[in-house]
């Protein structure tokens, strides 16, 4: 079976990443992360020549996103975006999830990978993982969300109840394992 492996990224490296992308956009200090904006507005002054690219349904098919980091190109779902636009926590996610593959995923950090029968790859050499994790990290910031109810976090990060519960069970000195 093949498969992508990633260069691995542990969840504490991926909160620091997080962190400075926060500070390059100066969002330390709040909750709720303007993801749209930092993608429209903000990756093009830090990565010049980063592009945007919105698409139909018809061109996209059942991906939501997709991100080509060797060409500096971000394409999102035209749907997805305009939900994203409208704060749905989900889409807000799916653009952040592509955010995350545009910093850590290129080629030279993700290979293709044959897997020896009933071997797995490790959640933080997944890519798909990383990224993921990556996106929880940036909308829901740890060091200002520690405390918060997950409905809280929910509401002030505008993530869905599910990552927002995610994040709390992930966020250090919180009461371990609410679940809904
Ligand atoms: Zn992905």
């Amino acid at each position: 079976m093949g498969s992508s492996v990633a260069t691995p990224v542990g969840r504490s490296d991926l909160r620091r990443l997080a962190l400075e992308v926060r500070k390059l956009s100066k969002t330390t200090d709040q909750l709720f992360f303007p993801i749209v904006e930092f993608i429209e507005l903000i990756l093009p002054k830090i990565d010049p020549g980063f592009e945007l690219e919105i698409l139909t349904r018809e061109e996209m098919g059942t991906k939501h996103g997709l991100t080509l980091p060797d060409k500096k190109c971000i394409r999102l779902r035209e749907d997805v975006y305009i939900r994203a636009c409208n704060n749905e926590g989900r889409d807000r996610l799916t653009l952040a999830h592509e955010v995350g593959h545009y910093f850590l995923h290129d080629s030279s950090s993700v290979q293709h990978a044959r897997l020896q029968p009933g071997e797995e790859i490790k959640a933080f050499e997944d890519p798909e993982w990383q990224a993921s994790a990556f996106a929880g990290e940036l909308l829901v910031p740890a060091h200002l969300a520690k405390g918060l109810r997950p409905a809280d976090i929910a509401y002030m990060c505008g993530v869905s109840n599910e990552a927002a519960l995610m994040q709390y069970n992930k966020i250090p000195g919180n009461n371990r394992r609410i679940s809904l």
